[in-house]
């Protein structure tokens, strides 16, 4: 089988299994998702979700954030952890959207990663789940499976989405990384995979080493 037989294979797998799958963080404008992103750096999506009910009713526009008292909103988020930074850059994120993009969220790539807190990780979230751009969005469960399914070599985020981009058909960038989160989730779980029950391991070079007991 030829690399590009199995991840046509994956990738029709994974479309079967999860569909084509959406944002697991809540929102309703794009400068919701900007921030409940920004705040999904190291807290899980289930935890953000509970913080931004609250917090979209209190801070209802990207002026609201702008004009935020630090302490406060400090307070507001302090249960996604790293709480300091992470308001401390959506208020000057918001503040740059007022400045110099007239409140709205940019579409472009540059622009995006010129905002305080926001890598290329995050304005990929924005860019594929919002504007529908063909983006691959690498986090903790996307390294992972694509290493262990064999898609690359590198544990570098953006070396990953360059491997990724060049192997993976563009209409599928978007969802891959919503159904790599489910498939995280639900079947290759970080310290235990359950690769017995899982559809993939035919094509799944970690999970075959798992299965021999190799150490990966
Ligand atoms: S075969 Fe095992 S290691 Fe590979 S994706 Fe499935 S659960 Fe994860």
């Amino acid at each position: 089988m030829t690399k590009k037989e199995k991840i046509d294979q994956i990738l029709l797998l994974l479309r079967e299994q999860y569909g084509p799958t959406r944002c697991y963080l809540d929102h309703e404008t794009p400068w919701q998702l900007l921030v409940a992103t920004i705040l999904s750096a190291q807290c899980t999506d289930d935890r953000v979700n509970i913080v931004t009910k609250d917090l979209f009713q209190k801070y209802k526009s990207v002026k609201d954030f702008a004009e935020a008292d630090l302490k406060e909103l400090e307070k507001d988020i302090h249960s996604t952890g790293f709480y300091h930074n992470k308001a401390k850059n959506i208020i000057a994120c918001c503040q740059k959207l007022l400045a110099e993009h007239n409140g709205e969220v940019p579409s472009d790539l540059e622009a995006l990663t010129s905002l305080a807190g926001v890598g290329r990780k995050t304005a990929n979230v924005v860019r594929g789940n919002w504007y529908g751009i063909p983006s691959i969005v690498v986090d903790t469960h996307v390294k992972r499976l694509s290493n262990l399914l064999g898609l690359t070599k590198n544990q570098d985020p953006v070396k990953i989405e360059f491997d990724l981009m060049k192997i993976i058909p563009e209409d599928k960038w978007i969802d891959i990384n919503t159904q790599l989160i489910a498939h995280g989730r639900k079947i290759c779980i970080a310290r235990r995979p359950k690769c017995n029950e899982c559809f993939l391991l035919t094509y799944c070079t970690g999970g075959q080493k798992l299965q021999k007991g190799k150490i990966i």
